[in-house]
């Protein structure tokens, strides 16, 4: 699976019609048809890949699921990049004004509530097998008892600090300073008495635990949307959306390259030249004999068919390349050394006829 993303490849925005998607796959279409490219690599490639992003782009349902599970800093407005999202008390900062609830002065429209960052880390196991795991998620919510005015029963009275002003003004050699009131920060209204379910802040912390489909093939550093699981909106704005940012692990064995997995074995000399059937373990768990035939080649890589990972887009399976690594002997017995003495003899005499492998690597043939 191409990693490049959709959207440049066809050179479209994001926020891109279906028309525009399709004008402008058709004319990259022309551009790279291998009938007008005869012979030419990159061309196909190009016409494959805009092909891909076609199929995707051009059927909405597909596209709204691309969109949903694209890639970190594809979101518009959301710099993923930034440690802001690091740490869920970054995100509490911004909290629901009393004063815009209580009529204050600032009366603004609905807000979208604030999109939320959950890391997750799998392994790759997980992302073979698929994984569906509970989360908990911190989340800051208006006081229903005071519905977010930190006031007993939402009474609040008139700040007799300022009488309602929410500035005091004091004399300062000649002038009268004006300042925000530090009793009712500006509002012009304090709580008659606190609300003890909130202590008077308007906010309740809770967790709440959600359940998370983590979907087979997932790439690392995928940023799954989960609609509606933010914070609260304001003023009956909408609530935001969680994001979980999807991290593998790295596997002690195989190494990942998009769908295909790497995997290197040890093989000693004798089995290189003799031949002999290596068992791996997947990552299921099951054993799979992978047959070495004779006189393998130190870096010789076999590629298994259908035994990579699952792919996100649902097409085949990625395949399983393992490479082949030559170990020389550390330790050899007396026995052994006499049969590579022989050997090496046997060597010597076929380098006469120019035939030995030894006579090949002196001379950098
Ligand atoms: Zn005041
Ligand atoms: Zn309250």
């Amino acid at each position: 699976m191409s990693t490049e993303n959709y959207y440049e490849i066809l050179g479209v925005s994001r926020d891109a019609t279906q028309e525009e998607i399709k004008a402008a796959y058709r004319k990259a279409a022309l551009k790279y048809h291998p009938d007008r490219n005869p012979g030419n690599k990159e061309a196909e490639e190009m016409f494959k890949k805009a092909s891909e992003a076609y199929s995707v782009l051009g059927d909405p349902q597909k596209k709204a699921q691309y969109d949903a599970y694209g890639k970190v800093g594809n979101y518009g407005g959301i710099n993923w990049d930034s440690d802001i999202f690091d740490d869920f008390s970054d995100l509490f900062g911004s909290f629901f004004g009393f004063g815009d609830i209580f009529g204050g002065s600032r009366r603004r429209g609905p807000q979208k509530g604030s999109d939320l960052r959950y890391d997750i880390e799998i392994t790759l196991e997980d992302v073979y097998k698929g994984l569906e795991k509970e989360i908990e998620i911190p989340l800051e919510e208006i006081c229903e008892d005071c519905s977010g005015s930190g006031a007993r029963e939402g009474k609040k009275i008139r700040c007799p600090a300022c009488e309602g002003r929410g500035n005091i003004f004091y004399q300062q050699g000649f002038f009268s300073v004006s300042r925000t009131c530090p009793q009712c920060a500006g509002e012009g209204y304090i709580a008659k008495e606190k609300c003890s379910s909130c202590k008077g802040t308007g906010k309740i912390h809770r967790t709440k635990t959600i359940k998370v489909k983590i979907p087979l093939g997932v790439e690392n550093g995928t940023m799954l949307k989960v609609s509606g699981q933010g914070e609260m909106g304001l003023r009956g704005g909408r609530r935001g959306d969680l994001y979980i940012a999807v991290f593998v692990k790295e596997h002690p064995i195989f190494k990942r390259k998009g769908s295909d997995l790497l995997c290197k074995i040890n093989i000693s000399l004798p089995e290189a030249v003799l031949g002999t059937e290596y068992e791996i373990t997947t990552l299921e768990g099951k054993k799979k004999k992978v047959k070495i035939p004779e006189n393998t080649q130190n870096g010789k890589i076999f590629r298994i068919e259908g035994m990579g990972l699952p792919s996100i887009n649902g097409r085949r399976n990625g395949d399983l390349f393992v490479e082949v690594n030559l170990l020389t002997p550390h330790k050899i017995s007396k026995e052994e050394k006499e049969l590579w003495q022989k050997l090496y003899e046997l060597e010597m005499k076929k380098s006469e006829k120019k035939e030995s492998f030894f006579k090949r690597i002196f001379k950098g043939e």
